[in-house]
């Protein structure tokens, strides 16, 4: 059975875009089958993993309003090593077509449901916001990977998120866990990272991820030329920390 993640943070800009992309091409390195959703009408996982979003022949958009299925709409991201379920602006308009729709909600957890024997990992890049597309996430997935900075506003914005997960795991999808809190763009030179860094130790416990995503601007630069970081240039440290994290995430997994 397909373990299902959402990569999710209501903040933009945190490294959701990145860890989706970077992740699935570390557990596609590892031997995991892997398919990327872009729930975000930015596209950027779409791009970022090799495939152009602009001449999509199926999106995720479609498979939302079920006139298409996964199977339908996957492209093969031959570069990166995984399929992706691409998404483009068309998919902003989604929420408001599904609205007075039964269980909008539940979508993408009926349609993945039928390629759940396709992969190992299925990974869902979230839109910054808690919006229907992110619910769709939550509802369809088995828990959360919370991308975050060691910055002063983190612990902060994490309480918000975290009520919000356990509300959904309360009404609406009781499978629901955090998976783990993964640091990124980490730089242990910043006394301000490393306190904070700390802080989670102590709240979230074992929750926090050991692996640590450092800053490292060959993972900027990769989607530009159309690559994860870690297929880019796969000697860059920030590369090396996402397959360590792959690794680290098939052991706790293979321990539950
Ligand atoms: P989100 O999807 O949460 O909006 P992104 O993954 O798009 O965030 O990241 C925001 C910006 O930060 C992007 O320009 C990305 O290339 C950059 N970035 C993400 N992670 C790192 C990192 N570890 N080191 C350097 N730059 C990073
Ligand atoms: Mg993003």
């Amino acid at each position: 059975m397909a373990k299902i993640f959402c990569i999710a943070n209501q903040k933009g800009g945190v490294g959701k875009t990145t860890t989706a992309v970077n992740l699935a091409a570390g557990l596609a390195r590892i031997g995991q089958r892997v398919l990327v959703v872009d729930l975000d009408p930015q596209g950027n996982a779409t791009m970022g993993s090799g495939v152009d979003k602009r001449t999509l022949e199926h999106s995720v958009y479609e498979v939302l309003l079920e006139a298409v299925s996964v199977a339908e709409a996957r492209v093969h991201a031959e570069k990166a090593g995984y399929d992706v379920l691409g998404a483009n602006r068309e998919l902003s308009g989604a929420e408001v077509e599904l609205v007075g729709v039964e269980r909008r909600q539940d979508r993408l957890r009926g349609a993945l449901a039928a390629c759940d024997a396709d992969y190992d990992f299925v990974l869902v890049d979230c839109p910054p916001s808690l919006s229907l597309l992110t619910l769709n996430g939550m509802c369809a997935a088995h828990g959360v990977v919370v991308p975050m900075q060691c910055e002063y506003f983190a612990l902060e914005g994490l309480t918000d998120l975290v009520n919000t997960i356990k509300q959904i795991h309360a009404s609406l999808n009781p499978r629901l866990q955090i998976i783990g809190l993964l640091r990124v763009m980490f730089d242990p030179r910043m006394t301000l990272q490393q306190q904070v860094s700390e802080q989670l130790k102590v709240h979230f416990g074992d929750k926090v991820f050991d692996s640590v995503i450092p800053r490292n601007v060959r993972l900027a630069e990769a989607p530009s030329y159309g690559q994860p970081g870690v297929v880019f240039d796969p000697a860059a440290k920030g590369a090396q920390a996402y397959v360590e994290f792959a690794q680290e995430l098939v052991k706790r997994c293979a321990k539950r």
